[in-house]
């Protein structure tokens, strides 16, 4: 007989939001190389790839009417437009990954995070911090591909998402990469711990709906 318990039979669906030079893609690359069996949903994005993207690793990059056209079709969970680019999830990816039990990551900005919020309730919410405003500002600004104007822009674009904060699950402290990664894999191991998640699992290997506990005890 099996013994031991079996993974729930829906994924998890974590969510995780930053401002960006808040550090969020180096922590989350950190946690998917540990954890081979998160998949991270790849968004849609009309934006020009960067240098060291790839197609289909990093983003989906679809020519803006062809992004426009699957909108009309109700194929994105949610969209938004950040600095004249359009950046998408598809719902139906994450709906069949859940659905074959995969765990997914999903980075996405706040508003993103909303509508995720209304379409997958069950999904855990996770802001990943700057150390502080003036750290975030130094991050942004040796990345060098800042205009002094859009440097600006970011800056309190990042203030209003970090505002957002008390509406996620769990916050995360990017002080140092390697604490901030440990943070994100305590979250993602508690949750993949929750009882209410193996429930069918915990019933059956130790037998509670059948005895009703009466023998046991
Ligand atoms: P970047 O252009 O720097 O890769 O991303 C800009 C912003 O778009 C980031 O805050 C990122 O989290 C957000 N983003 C990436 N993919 C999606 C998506 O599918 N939907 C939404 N709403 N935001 C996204």
């Amino acid at each position: 007989m099996e013994a031991g318990l079996t993974t729930p039979d829906k994924g998890i669906l974590m969510v995780v939001s930053a401002p960006s030079g808040a550090g969020k893609t180096s922590v989350c690359r950190e946690v998917l190389k540990e954890f081979p069996e998160i998949r991270f949903s790849i968004s849609y994005t009309t934006r020009p790839r960067r240098p060291g993207e790839t197609e289909g690793i990093d983003y989906f990059f679809v020519p803006e009417e062809e992004f426009r056209r699957r909108i009309g079709a109700g194929w994105f969970v949610e969209w938004t437009e950040h600095f004249g680019y359009y950046y998408g999830t598809s719902r139906r990816t994450l709906e069949e990954a859940l659905n074959r039990g995969c765990d997914l990551m999903l980075d996405i900005d706040t508003e993103g995070a909303k509508k995720i919020r209304e379409a997958f309730p069950e999904a855990v919410f996770v802001f990943i911090l700057p150390p502080s405003m003036e750290i975030l500002r130094e991050r942004l600004e040796k990345r060098g591909s800042e205009q002094p104007e859009a440097l600006e822009k970011r800056m309190r674009k990042a203030y209003n998402e970090i505002r957002e904060v008390f509406r996620y699950d769990y916050a995360i402290l990017n002080d140092r990469i390697p604490l901030a990664v440990e943070r994100l894999k305590s979250v993602y191991i508690a949750e993949k711990c929750r009882s209410e998640r193996l429930k069918d699992s915990i019933n059956k290997v130790f037998g509670l709906e059948e005895s009703n506990g009466k023998n046991h005890r």
